[in-house]
């Protein structure tokens, strides 16, 4: 069983607080979700919790299995088990989906032992096809560059991908649902319900309760002005549904 922990997390953007003191603890084999209107932090929680260098943090902290992130290079935040799906994912022309992602598998079975020769190319081939069939993806994406031209729902999907590939120990899926029309929103889903397990710990990060239909979460948690300011089942996402967040909003003025 693994357990990622944020105590009373402050992050800074250019100088201007933008988490307030974030506690979460998430177990492996949980799936929580974190809803938000827009510009409350979630995406700052993201980002932070993986080290992008914009994100600075000033108080609190966050451990995997104990061990402190903060001090660690997103890479080996990622060698560790932990992974991000990004809000925005950005395109690399010049590189293959499949040669990213053997890099970056290659680059975590180093990590693990200095002395891995790296995932032979049948190996990685029989991998990527399996893991791309899940996916409900087409094999020729895979020779294409990463994101290059790729449309919002696909760029969604090869994030998918990449959690698949990795096999992470906690993932955080930021807006994964944005951009995503509902049948392109189902395989995502299908794809990260058949991945899920219980070794695997997951965060939803989405402004809208939709992708919460596919991927059910046990708790579900609202951001405002950042800071958490309730946590719940997934009754409380239904609730946000239908009323907003605007009396939360008056419950919890800035
Ligand atoms: P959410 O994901 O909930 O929509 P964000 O975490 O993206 O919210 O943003 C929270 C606040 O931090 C916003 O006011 C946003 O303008 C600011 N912010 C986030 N990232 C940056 C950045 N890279 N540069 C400047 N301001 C930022
Ligand atoms: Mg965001």
């Amino acid at each position: 069983m693994s357990e990622l922990v944020i105590k009373n997390l402050h992050v800074n953007v250019e100088d201007t607080e933008i988490l307030k003191g974030v506690d979460l603890t998430i177990k492996s084999g949980e799936v929580h979700a974190v809803m938000g209107p827009n510009g409350t932090g979630k995406s700052t929680l993201a980002y932070a919790l993986m080290g992008h260098p914009k994100y600075n943090v000033t108080k609190g902290k966050a451990t995997l299995n104990g061990q402190d992130l903060l001090n660690l290079d997103p890479n080996e935040r990622s060698s560790l088990g932990l992974f991000l799906a990004f809000q925005y994912p950005v395109a690399v022309p010049g590189v293959s989906v499949a040669n990213f992602l053997r890099t970056a598998l290659n680059a975590h079975r180093k990590y693990e032992d200095p002395e891995d020769k790296g995932i032979s190319i049948p190996d990685f081939r029989k991998k990527l096809k399996e893991k791309m069939a899940l996916l409900k993806m087409d094999q020729s994406f895979a020779g294409r560059y990463l994101n290059d031209g790729f449309s919002g729902g696909e760029k969604k999907r090869v994030e998918i991908l990449q959690m698949a590939t990795l096999e992470p120990k906690f993932s955080i899926l930021d807006e994964t649902d944005s951009g995503l029309d509902i049948d392109a929103l189902k395989i995502v889903s299908d794809g990260i319900n058949a991945i899920s397990s219980e070794n695997h710990g997951v965060l939803v990060i989405t402004h809208y309760q939709r992708i919460l239909n596919y991927i059910k979460p046990d708790f579900v948690h609202v951001m405002l002005h950042g800071r958490i300011v309730q946590s719940s089942g997934p009754e409380l996402a239904l609730k946000l549904e239908d009323e907003g967040y605007e009396w939360l909003r008056e419950k919890h003025a800035a």
